[in-house]
């Protein structure tokens, strides 16, 4: 079950504002309502004062929840004010709850990254993101990460994070600072596996802005094709399921009218959060009904010497969520060298599984490996040039020879293999 943190407190009763955030939460909670496998929870607490002040000046805090201040609406509105609270108490809530059950959850809100240590603009008062990240540091936990997808520079999170001196122990990246730097979405899209990989992997609990305003049609955005964006999203979600990153996520921007079509756009990105995350006994109905289905689902390896145990382990929760094992593993060559190495070092056999030379035969001395065998398990390895180090994907093809496209992003919960996408391991 993905937990969605969601009180109706967190939305101001009234707003003067361009911004939808004041009534967004409640449709993308009416239209999350409607997901299997998503429950909304209002039972969290606001953040207090205190807290609160713990990432801004305690001035401003006071004097923005005295209506004292102009709030990051551009305006003085007690209906604002009282909602404020909520929305980082929501953070809050979803980052708690993710780590502490090590899977994702969501909280239903936005307008934070640009508000600053003393600070509000751009429809963000408090940072809800920085509200958080202080005080999961406070509570003892080592490393927060950032990831900041929304169009624009979370420029209120940079100035916390300096004002603090928090460089070493929150991990902040921001798309609006980086996507100038590439030439295409693509690219970037390209990169965004290692940036993750890179920056997060040690990370307690990953904060994701999951922005609706980089949408290609966002009339403040303008980057990024629907289809992109939902890459964008199983690239995080299937990553940091992969690398065992709890992550808590929100809405953040997205002004298209009417509003509908910003609303889909956070529904696909709940789609990809519940495809990577959902537990297999939490899967009602049987994944599969179609003939000839095609399954994925990324992997990890974390210690190279037991990258036989993981690829058997994966294999089994495979099987578990899919009803299949599966058959053929997408990898690139730099990590299949690795398993090269791995495999043999003789610290690196364990009784898992059996390793297959290049025409099947076992392998002795130094081998390539190009399969691996266990009990009913029978995996084919395949190249991905583009995977980093370390992942792997798992594919279930009930035709493999049949020349059919494997589907571009993790369909392990989905029913069937018709959103298949257009590459073909080969
Ligand atoms: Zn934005």
């Amino acid at each position: 079950m993905i937990k969605v943190f969601y009180n109706p407190l967190q939305s101001a009763q009234k707003n003067e504002s361009f911004s939808p955030s004041a009534t967004k939460p409640a449709l993308v909670a009416e239209a999350f309502r409607k997901l299997r496998g998503v429950s909304i929870d209002g039972n969290f607490s606001p953040a207090t004062p205190e807290l609160l002040s713990q990432a801004h000046e305690a001035d401003y805090v006071k004097s923005i929840l005295a209506c004292k201040k102009t709030n990051g609406f551009g305006n003085r509105l007690p209906e604002v004010a009282a909602s404020l609270p909520w929305t980082s108490g929501s953070m809050l809530a979803a980052a708690l709850y993710a780590i502490q059950n090590e899977t994702a959850a969501c909280s239903l809100t936005s307008g934070f990254h640009h508000a600053g240590y003393n600070y509000g603009h751009g429809f963000c008062t408090f940072n809800g993101l920085m509200v958080t990240a202080v005080e999961l540091l406070r509570r003892g936990y080592k490393k927060i990460g950032i990831l900041d997808l929304d169009a624009h520079l979370g420029d209120g999170t940079h100035d916390i994070i300096s004002t603090l001196n928090l460089h070493s122990k929150v991990v902040h990246y921001t798309f609006g600072a980086e996507f100038g730097t590439f030439k295409t979405e693509q690219e970037w899209l390209d990169s965004l596996t290692q940036v993750i990989v890179d920056k997060f992997s040690h990370v307690d609990v990953l904060l994701y802005q999951a922005g609706a305003d980089p949408h290609e049609e966002d009339p403040l955005g303008g980057y990024l094709s629907t289809k992109t964006m939902q890459e964008r999203d199983a690239i995080v979600f299937s990553t940091c399921e992969g690398l065992r990153i709890p992550v808590a996520w929100n809405l953040a921007g997205g002004y298209q009218k009417p509003i509908e079509r910003v609303i889909e756009l956070h529904l696909n990105t709940m789609k990809e959060c519940l495809r990577a995350f959902l537990k297999e006994e939490e899967i009602k109905t049987p994944p599969l009904r179609g003939v000839a289905p095609i399954l994925r689902k990324t992997y990890a390896i974390r210690n190279w010497a037991k990258w036989d145990k993981t690829i058997y382990e994966s294999a089994e929760d495979f099987k578990k969520k899919s009803g299949f094992y599966p058959n053929i593993l997408l990898a690139s060559p730099t990590t299949q060298q690795q398993i090269d190495m791995a495999a043999n070092n003789p610290k690196g056999k364990a009784p898992s599984g059996k390793i297959q030379g290049p025409e099947g035969e076992p392998a002795e001395g130094f081998a390539s490996i190009s399969g691996f065998v266990a009990g009913d398990l029978n995996l084919e390895f395949c190249i991905k040039e583009e995977l980093p180090k370390g992942l792997f994907i798992l594919v279930y093809d009930s035709d493999p020879d049949g020349g059919l496209p494997l589907p571009e992003e993790d369909n392990l919960v989905e029913e069937g293999a018709e959103e298949a996408g257009k590459r073909k391991a080969s």
